[in-house]
């Protein structure tokens, strides 16, 4: 990825960031032609959640357990120790999580929204609120499943997709600390989600972290981290935040954890691993409930709903993502896909993230109303026109169906265009750009589409559509 610029003699010459490592297995991808694609998306109801993996050539759909495990991640799954109680590899991720966090108990989950079930399940009840920056959607959901109220509070800059604040995963302070005082004993707990998934991969400051640590804590209430993405998270931290540049992104990230009392986490990020999650604590007491209703619905907490393969992966996994050539390569590959599609005027949420790229999908296509769903349009023409399976983050996924006419729309019409870890190369990402570049010049010509079947809740995965026919023509001419 060309980056900067740097001197040989008196020529300036582009930085080629490299990916930082050769490839030992590899798999085929797929290939298929437009009219193999045309009947798959027909067959799929034209909704790309019930593509099937086959016909799909570049999947970015999302980043979760969909990465490449490294060498050392498969020997030590070899050497995985499947003792039912008190593994050697649960002991391994122990020490590993505890030195790399400063966290007193490790608790292993099979992911992340299991660690996060625990945990609302001994923090909130029937009144209580949570207060986010941004909650993840199986963090919100598992907060209401309790009875309880999540509350969003991200700074304004992250509504705005223009906006190029560098930390637009930030919490409003002053709304932070109005809502502790007016909410009081109904407060369960501070959550910080770093990178912000929902708001676009975006980092939150350390400056931003300190602050929201010492007003949960003046108030009493836990300070959690959702850390998914915490090493992205600290790699930001160290390219954007002044005086953070000379430490590392490990130094940084264990400087956040120690400004918190735990930590949810999918393994399946960060983690670098396909599938696991953790939870970690500093009190006692809760320690004891968590691993109590562990047992219950994960197993014994030395393995979690694990194999002991499972947490040696993931203990080698925790260290590689620190690597810095590592996070340079993949900070760096978001980067250039950004400034790739930015070129060509292709309309994006500002600044590139740590995970995915966000398409402005009303932007590209203001001719279609939110309740006609653009991003799904987009999603759909990019599957037709190049194999790619994006997701369309709008009016579908997060707008609501009225009975007196079109949807309440969401308030942003996005597609985002996840990269799986250490997956792709260079070259894909020039191919998907090249794509989008061609369907933005054909931009005028695309339709909407309407719901044809739908379920009461989350029916952006299971929705059926049709694209609206003009009477001259058909969308997939
Ligand atoms: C993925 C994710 C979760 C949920 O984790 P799963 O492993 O998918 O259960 C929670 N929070 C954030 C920020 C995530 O990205």
């Amino acid at each position: 990825m060309v980056e900067t610029s740097y001197k040989l003699g008196s020529e300036t010459l582009p930085k080629t960031i490299i990916e930082p490592f050769r490839i030992k297995t590899v798999e085929r991808l797929p290939q298929t032609t437009r009219d193999e694609r045309e009947q798959y998306l027909q067959e799929a109801k034209y909704n790309p959640f019930k593509l099937r993996g086959r016909h799909i050539t570049i999947d970015l759909l999302t980043d979760s357990g969909t990465g490449a495990m490294s060498a050392a991640q498969w020997a030590a799954m070899m050497t995985g120790d499947e003792t039912y109680a008190g593994s050697e590899s649960f002991f391994e991720l122990e020490s590993t999580v505890q030195e790399l966090t400063g966290v007193q108990y490790v608790i292993p989950t099979h992911q992340g929204r299991s660690a996060e079930h625990i945990l609302f399940s001994i923090t909130s009840s029937g009144d209580s609120c949570v207060l986010a920056n941004t909650h993840f959607d199986t963090t919100r959901a598992n907060v209401e499943y309790f009875g309880g109220t999540a509350i969003d509070l991200v700074i304004e800059e992250a509504l705005d997709p223009t906006s190029q604040h560098p930390f637009k995963g930030n919490i409003d302070l002053e709304k932070l600390e109005e809502h502790l005082q007016r909410l009081g004993d109904k407060v369960a707990l501070v959550l910080m989600t770093i990178t912000n998934n929902s708001g676009g991969g975006q980092p939150v400051s350390l400056e931003n972290l300190r602050a929201a640590s010492e007003l949960a804590h003046r108030y009493g209430k836990p300070f959690i981290l959702d850390a998914a993405r915490f090493a992205e998270n600290a790699w930001l931290i160290k390219q954007r935040e002044p005086g953070q540049s000379s430490r590392s992104a490990r130094e940084i990230a264990k400087a956040f954890f120690l400004l918190s009392d735990g930590f949810t986490m999918s393994s399946k990020k960060d983690g670098l691993v396909n599938i696991g999650g953790l939870l970690g604590l500093n009190d006692p007491e809760l320690a004891e409930k968590a691993r109590s209703l562990l047992i219950l619905t994960e197993g014994l907490p030395t393995y979690g709903g694990l194999a002991g393969r499972d947490l040696a992966a993931l203990a080698v996994g925790l260290e590689e993502v620190l690597d810095e050539a590592y996070l340079e390569y993949r900070i760096a590959s978001i980067q250039y896909f950004h400034q790739l599609l930015n070129q060509h005027g292709i309309p994006l949420m500002h600044p590139a993230g740590g995970h995915a790229v966000y398409i402005d999908a009303q932007a590209f296509y203001p001719h279609i109303p939110p309740h006609e769903y653009p991003g799904l349009a987009l999603a759909n023409e990019l599957y037709l026109e190049g194999g790619v399976r994006a997701v369309e983050i709008g009016t579908l996924m997060f707008g609501r169906p009225s009975p007196e006419g079109p949807d309440i729309p969401a308030p942003l019409e996005l597609v985002r265009l996840t990269f799986p870890r250490r997956t792709y190369t260079q070259s894909h990402v020039e191919y998907i750009a090249e794509i989008m570049v061609q369907l933005f010049e054909k931009r005028d010509h695309v339709k909407g589409y309407r719901i044809t079947k739908q379920s009461n809740i989350l029916r952006a995965f299971t929705a059926e559509l049709e694209p609206i026919f003009t009477k001259t023509g058909s969308l997939l001419s």
